[in-house]
C-alpha cells in the first residue's frame, strides 16, 4: 500500500454524496489517499464502479457501508468493511432499509407539500437511479426550489427533526448491525459516536453488549465527535481493546467535509484488514 492518508468513510451518488463512485476514487487518488473507504449508506452498488475506478492509481479501496441502526428514535450508524456483498441476510436487511427510506421520504414530502411547492418528481430529480434515499434528496430538492440556502440551511430548518415535517424510517438495533455484519466476514466500526455534545449516542451498557457481540472499532476522529467525547472514547477503546478510526465522511458537494481531515493510523486499519474475512481490500 502506497504511503498517504487513510479515510475510512465517504459517501457517493449512490447514496447522498454529489460525485459517483468513480469520481470518487479518482479525487482521492488525485489527492494522494493512501487508501479510501466508500462507505454509502445502506448499499453497496457502488463497490462494481470505485473497484474498476481505483484500478492503475496506486491507492487501496475499502470496500464499506454505513447502515442504519437505531435505538428508539435516535439514529446510530455502523460503518462496516470487507463484507460479503452477498450476505443474504445483509442483503435483505439493506433492501428492506432503502424501500423503507423511499416510503419515508415519500411521507416527508407529502407533509412539506401542504406548505411548499414541493413534489415527489423534484426530489427523485436530485437523486441518482436507485441511490439510498435520505433528507438530503430532500434538501437538494428545497435548494433547488429557493427554499434553502444549501444542505445545511435546509437541515436546520424544514427537514430539522423538530420541524414537524420529520418522520422516522424502520432501521435495525445497533446490536442487529453489529451480528449482520460480522455474520458477512465483515469489521463493524461504530460511527461519529459522540456527536452533539453528548458522549456517546449509546448508552454505556449498550456499547458493550455491543463490544461482546463482535464491534470491532469506534470512529474517534470525525468532525462532528466533541473533545469531551472522544477522550471518552479513546478509554473504551483501550478498555476493550477496540480498533480507533478517523475519517472524513466526505459527501463531495454536499458537506463541508473535505478528504482525509481525518484519518486513520496504518496499525488500526491493519487491524481491520486482519479481522475481515468477507472481501479484501482492492489494491489499485
Ligand atoms: P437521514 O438519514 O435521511 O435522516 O439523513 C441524514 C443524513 O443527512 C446523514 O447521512 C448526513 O450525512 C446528512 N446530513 C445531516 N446533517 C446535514 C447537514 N447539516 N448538511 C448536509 N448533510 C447533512
Ligand atoms: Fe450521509
Ligand atoms: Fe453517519
Ligand atoms: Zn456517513
Amino acid at each position: 500500500m502506497r504511503t498517504g492518508p487513510i479515510d475510512l468513510h465517504t459517501h457517493s451518488s449512490v447514496s447522498d454524496g454529489t460525485e459517483t463512485p468513480a469520481e470518487l476514487v479518482a479525487a482521492a487518488a488525485e489527492q494522494g489517499l493512501g487508501a479510501v473507504a466508500l462507505t454509502d449508506h445502506d448499499s453497496t452498488a457502488g463497490w462494481a464502479a470505485a473497484a474498476a475506478a481505483v484500478q492503475g492509481t496506486g491507492m487501496m479501496l475499502v470496500p464499506g457501508m454505513e447502515l442504519s441502526t437505531r435505538i428508539g428514535w435516535s439514529s446510530v450508524h455502523m460503518l462496516g468493511y470487507l463484507f460479503d456483498p452477498a450476505s443474504p441476510s445483509l442483503v435483505r436487511e439493506t433492501t428492506r432499509l432503502r424501500d423503507d427510506r423511499m416510503h419515508r421520504a415519500e411521507r416527508m414530502v407529502a407533509k412539506i407539500g401542504a406548505d411548499y411547492d414541493l413534489s415527489w418528481q423534484d426530489v427523485l430529480d436530485q437523486a441518482s437511479e436507485g441511490a439510498t434515499l435520505g433528507r438530503p434528496h430532500i434538501a437538494d430538492a428545497l435548494v433547488a426550489k429557493g427554499y434553502a440556502r444549501d444542505r445545511s440551511a435546509a437541515f436546520a430548518g424544514i427537514l430539522h427533526w423538530r420541524s414537524g415535517y420529520y418522520e422516522p424510517h424502520e432501521a435495525p438495533s445497533p446490536l442487529v448491525g453489529v451480528r449482520l455484519i460480522r455474520e458477512a466476514g465483515g469489521v463493524p466500526v461504530l460511527a461519529h459516536p459522540a456527536t452533539h455534545g453528548r458522549d456517546t449516542n449509546v448508552p454505556r451498557d449498550h456499547l458493550i453488549e455491543l463490544v461482546e457481540a463482535g464491534l470491532g472499532g469506534v470512529e474517534v476522529g470525525h468532525r462532528e465527535n466533541t473533545a469531551a467525547g472522544r477522550e471518552r472514547l479513546l478509554e473504551l477503546a483501550k478498555k476493550y481493546d477496540l480498533v480507533v478510526t478517523g475519517s472524513s465522511d466526505y459527501h463531495g458537494d454536499g458537506k463541508p467535509n473535505r478528504l482525509a481531515e481525518n484519518s486513520t493510523d496504518p496499525a488500526q486499519f491493519a487491524r481491520i484488514v486482519e479481522q475481515a474475512t468477507g472481501s479484501a481490500p482492492i489494491q489499485g
